[in-house]
């Protein structure tokens, strides 16, 4: 039993050294990735589900090293927070959509938004405001082609402090939307307190649906809290025609994922959109 003890313990060190190295290959990488331009943005169509039309996108971040592949933003944006990388890599972000969104309003698609997604650490940045009205103005970009997503997570944690950022973000003529809802856990009461416009339900969620009865009856439950406090609601992570189906009966507002298209580089996006295939 001792002998098992210990190679237990050599087991789970060795595998932690090697979670180690690989975080610090990845940071040594990601530090170096912003000037040899590997960041790409992908977006990913959001459909008005009463319409069917294409009313805006998502900006998801993509990572192709110079050594070939590509690195999921679920692998390297936590590693970015923890090492402060995300401050200029979210710039980065911001400063490209928007450019990307002044792009597509200039080529005459009136109305249409791209949402951003901030992170935590961006958010926690006392400049926060100013960063986001400069990149609107460096673009060009008028402030309500930007919609800014910030998880349910985020909110609590400070909520006073949160609540300025806002509204701080919402003069400008930005929209707010709150990621992953449904997970985090948020006081409904603060929740009515923050300027935002929309709820996006977390995928988790849309991923059983209609079958599986408990998360179906919590989707229609965020569906009816979104409409009571007047703001949008949005379905991410919608795979099928069923799934589609139920939130169209259940008066979703907005509808994304899979189903419609997966995120696209902009000019796969835009041809997509001229095809009439979608929107
Ligand atoms: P998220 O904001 O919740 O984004 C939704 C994720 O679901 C994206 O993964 C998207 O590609 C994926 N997705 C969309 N439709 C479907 C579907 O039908 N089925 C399934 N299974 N997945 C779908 P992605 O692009 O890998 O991004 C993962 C997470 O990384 C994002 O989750 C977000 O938290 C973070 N992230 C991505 N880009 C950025 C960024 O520019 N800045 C920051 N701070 N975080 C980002
Ligand atoms: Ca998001
Ligand atoms: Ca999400
Ligand atoms: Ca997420």
């Amino acid at each position: 039993a001792k002998e098992c003890g210990r190679n237990n313990f050599q087991f789970y060190t060795e595998e932690l050294s090697a979670r180690n190295a690989q975080r610090m290959y990845l940071t040594n990488g990601l530090r170096q990735a912003l000037d040899r331009n590997e960041f790409q943005l992908h977006y990913q169509p959001k459909l008005e589900a009463r319409s069917g039309r294409v009313v805006g996108v998502e900006a998801l971040i993509r990572w192709f090293p110079a050594g070939g592949g590509m690195i999921s933003p679920a692998e390297f944006i936590p590693i970015a927070e923890e090492s402060g990388l995300i401050i200029p890599i979210g710039d980065w972000v911001l400063a490209t959509a928007c450019k990307q969104a002044a792009g597509w309003r200039r080529e005459g698609r009136d109305g249409f938004r791209v949402a951003v997604n901030l992170s935590a650490a961006q958010l926690k940045n006392r400049d926060v405001v100013q960063v986001v009205a400069q990149a609107l103005r460096d673009a060009d970009c008028p402030a309500d082609a930007l919609d800014l997503e910030i998880t349910e997570s985020m909110l609590m944690e400070n909520p006073e402090k949160v609540s300025r950022t806002l509204q701080g973000l919402c003069d400008l003529g930005v929209r707010l939307s709150i990621d992953d809802f449904g997970t985090g856990y948020s006081s409904l009461n603060y929740l009515k307190s923050f300027p935002i416009h929309e709820l996006k339900i977390d995928q988790t969620f849309i991923r059983d649906i209609p079958g599986e009865a408990g998360h179906a009856s919590i989707v229609k439950a965020i569906i009816d809290l979104a409409h009571s406090m007047e703001l949008i609601v949005v379905a991410e992570g919608v795979e099928t025609a069923e799934q589609k189906a139920f939130l169209e009966r259940e008066r979703c507002d907005e509808l994304q994922g899979y189903l419609f298209s997966k995120p696209l580089p902009a000019h796969q996006l835009g041809q997509l959109l001229d095809s009439g295939a979608i929107g």
